[in-house]
């Protein structure tokens, strides 16, 4: 692997391991249908493959099929024949602004032990974690809402099927009434009792007939003294 710096007339001025390509003037041209593969006059016997800088990386570390890459690059260039005793190279091209010189990455492709299989390891793993967070999101909605007396099957199936939005609308609905002290039942807000356990949850305001809190001062609605 290199990193080569050129200026505006492709001469090479900074070469990080001094490899073969610091030598001369690294004048590419594209070659094949596809217009991914480049040569050089200089280096004969060196193919390069463009790789966008993004995708560079991930190119380097997965294990690539280098027999594909290799009938892909003769598919490209049918008119190319002594291929075989040419190398590719993964070559990508860093962008500098304001300056007209060029940077370049070149390395050639290495096969990392195991790093397809990191990659999907990987990729299973978070597909996982995703599942897991999807049924305890449900299944949390389920146990609130049987807490709550509030349809728990109804609302773990809401959780199962629409996730994060179930759990907002879930929340909104709650917090629309009022959540009995005693027994954690979910009441409608005008209620004074609990359904369920008899536990007072409010009471009238003597001056206007609003429900008030048990532990309200003074009624929201009329400023009415309560205690
Ligand atoms: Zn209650
Ligand atoms: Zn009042």
């Amino acid at each position: 692997m290199d990193v080569l710096i050129l200026d505006g007339d492709q001469q090479v001025t900074y070469s990080a391991k001094n490899s073969a390509f610091a030598a001369g003037p690294l004048e590419l041209t594209k070659v094949g249908n596809e217009k991914k593969y480049l040569v050089s006059a200089a280096y004969p016997d060196a193919v390069f493959q463009y790789v966008k800088s993004e995708e560079f990386m991930l190119n380097s570390i997965i294990n690539r099929d280098f027999g594909k890459i290799r009938s892909d690059y003769d598919d490209d260039t049918v008119f190319e024949r002594e291929l075989s005793s040419k190398t590719i190279y993964m070559l990508s091209r860093i962008r500098t602004h304001g300056s007209n010189s060029t940077v370049y990455v070149i390395t050639v492709p290495t096969n990392v032990p195991g790093g397809m299989i990191a990659l999907k390891v990987t990729g299973a793993l978070a597909m996982l974690f995703f599942c897991v967070y999807w049924v305890l999101v449900a299944l949390w909605l389920y146990r609130d809402a049987a807490k709550c007396r509030l349809s728990p099957l109804y609302w773990g199936l809401i959780g199962l099927f629409t996730n994060i939005i179930g759990l907002i609308v879930y929340k909104i609905y709650k917090h629309s009434g009022a959540i009995c002290s005693s027994c954690g039942a979910a009441q409608a807000a005008d209620y004074l009792y609990c359904s369920f356990c008899g536990s007072q949850l409010g009471t009238r305001c003597e001056g206007c007939g609003a429900k008030v809190g048990v532990k309200d001062c003074f009624c929201h609605q009329c400023g009415h003294q309560i205690k």
